[in-house]
């Protein structure tokens, strides 16, 4: 899943995963994860995670790497949030073969408007919206009773540097999967528009290509 943060690659990729019966890898997941283990490792990558930057290359493909070789891919997994680099990309094209790059085309305001109202359970990852994806009780999870809170990236500065660093580094990564002929663009234009209705657009993209 290619996209800028906020497009809804981790809300469209766990949705995927229940439908596909496929794990849904997420490095920004594995990357708080690790802070929050408060690893040697976690220690050093904090401070780019708090600032909105990537963190480095060597890293994150030696992190990502890691979790390909765990059993569960075996049959095929769904990456959101890798690659965010050309150099990244190419390290994935030596360790695995991917055969769709679905890119999310949302317009800013809508980026900006959901990640600001967007709020993630502590327990299980789950991604709610306060304004348009709220869950039943106000600050729990449905999935698991878990508590929901803001990640403190979700803030209008480190938004914008996200934005920022996305246009720089990730963004060439269109190019790139173009050329491959491996690009499908998914559209979502209005902030309104349920998860359920883009999901359904990347099954139908996702059966046509033969990969599902
Ligand atoms: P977003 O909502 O901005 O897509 P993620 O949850 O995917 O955010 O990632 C959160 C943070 O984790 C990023 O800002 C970055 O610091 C780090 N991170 C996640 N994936 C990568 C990656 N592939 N390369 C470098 N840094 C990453
Ligand atoms: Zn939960």
């Amino acid at each position: 899943m290619l996209g800028p943060p906020g497009a809804g690659k981790g809300t469209y990729a766990s949705r995927l995963n229940t439908i596909l019966g496929v794990p849904h890898i997420s490095t920004g997941d594995i990357v708080r994860d690790e802070i929050k283990a408060q690893t040697e490792l976690g220690k050093k990558i904090k401070k780019y995670s708090d600032k909105g930057e990537l963190v480095p290359d060597e890293i994150i493909i030696q992190l990502l790497k890691e979790r390909l070789e765990k059993p569960d891919c075996g049959k095929g997994f769904i990456l959101d949030g890798f690659p965010r680099t050309i150099s990244q990309a190419e390290a994935l094209d030596k360790i695995s073969n991917i055969d769709v790059v679905l890119n999310l085309n949302v317009p800013d305001e809508i980026i900006v408007t959901r990640l600001s109202n967007r709020v993630t359970c502590r327990k299980c990852g789950a991604i709610y919206n306060l304004l348009t994806l709220k869950p039943k009780r106000e600050g729990v999870c449905d999935n698991c009773g878990g508590e929901l809170y803001q990640r403190h990236d979700d803030n209008p500065d480190v938004i914008k540097e996200r934005l920022n660093v996305y246009r720089e580094k990730t963004q060439p990564l269109i190019d790139y999967y173009k050329k491959k002929r491996l690009l499908k663009d998914v559209w979502c234009k209005d902030l309104m528009t349920p998860p359920e209705t883009v999901v359904e657009k990347i099954l139908e993209i996702l059966g046509e290509t033969g990969k599902n």
